[in-house]
């Protein structure tokens, strides 16, 4: 069955650059967005905070979409440090990642917080990025199905749509280490989390809803996860930060 989803590539720079090398990896993919005429893609890229604002510079006019890797689920107000969703959208972004792993392990978010990170980003009129997915010692258990379904359950808000509203499924033991799960197995998941969405949001939302694999995607694996029935593109991290690999994954969708 062909999905009407269009794949998704979304890049997570991490905490990595400076301005002169965002400006220069989003200056070289605007470029090559340029040529690229029927695109069959989407592409956002989610520089650190410190780099939105040349970006969005550097993005001007081309179709590459402006993303963040985080925000604070509060408006405004006494929170030293942090980014409000509408300090986001002020910039440009139209998307803004929630619940990576990353923050779910170092600044240990729970799926409540991420909910309601997601909430603020949706509410600004921006699209939630929402990262979910299972710690090896979870695979290993056999659990990586509750697992994905309970932070489902609890990170996604209600209602959520199809335009503001992209699940990017991570399994924690996959990310920046060179493994990845098989095919088969991305594919399970990515069906269960359809399946679930389906129940959740209804048949209508959730067949516009993106689901993204995520975790050690690269040039040589992309091709083969960005064919399975239910992946809707990636979202990258290390690969990412080169155009040149970030890049030939999005031209793995064609
Ligand atoms: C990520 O951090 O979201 C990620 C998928 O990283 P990597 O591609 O480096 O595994």
């Amino acid at each position: 069955m062909s999905t009407p989803r269009r794949p998704l590539i979304a890049g997570n720079w991490k905490m990595n650059g400076l301005r002169a090398d965002g400006e220069s990896l989003a200056s070289d993919l605007t470029d090559l967005m340029k040529n690229e005429t029927d695109a069959v893609f989407d592409m956002v890229v989610c520089p650190p905070f410190t780099l939105i604002a040349a970006v969005a510079d550097a993005l001007a006019g081309s179709a590459i979409a402006l993303g963040a890797q985080d925000c604070h689920p509060a408006e405004k107000g006494a929170h030293t440090g942090d980014v409000s969703a509408a300090m986001l959208a002020d910039l440009g972004c139209d998307f803004v990642i929630a619940g990576h792993s990353e923050r779910r392990t170092n600044h240990f978010e729970s799926d409540a917080a991420v909910q309601a990170k997601a909430a603020a980003v949706q509410a600004q009129g921006m699209a939630a990025i929402i990262c979910i997915g299972e710690t090896e010692e979870q695979r290993d258990g056999a659990m990586t199905f509750d697992v994905v379904k309970s932070q489902l359950a609890g990170s996604v808000p209600k209602p959520s749509t199809a335009a503001n509203t992209v699940i990017a499924y991570e399994p924690v033991w996959a990310i920046g280490t060179g493994r990845t799960p098989s095919t088969d197995e991305v594919q399970e998941v990515h069906a269960l989390i359809r399946t679930e969405l389906t129940a959740a949001l209804g048949a209508e939302e959730s067949a516009g809803i993106r689901v993204l694999y995520g975790g050690s995607m690269k040039p040589e694996n992309a091709r083969d996860l960005l064919a399975l029935e239910d992946v809707d593109g990636g979202l990258i991290g290390g690969a990412s930060l080169t155009a040149e690999n970030f890049w030939a994954i999005a031209q793995s969708c064609v």
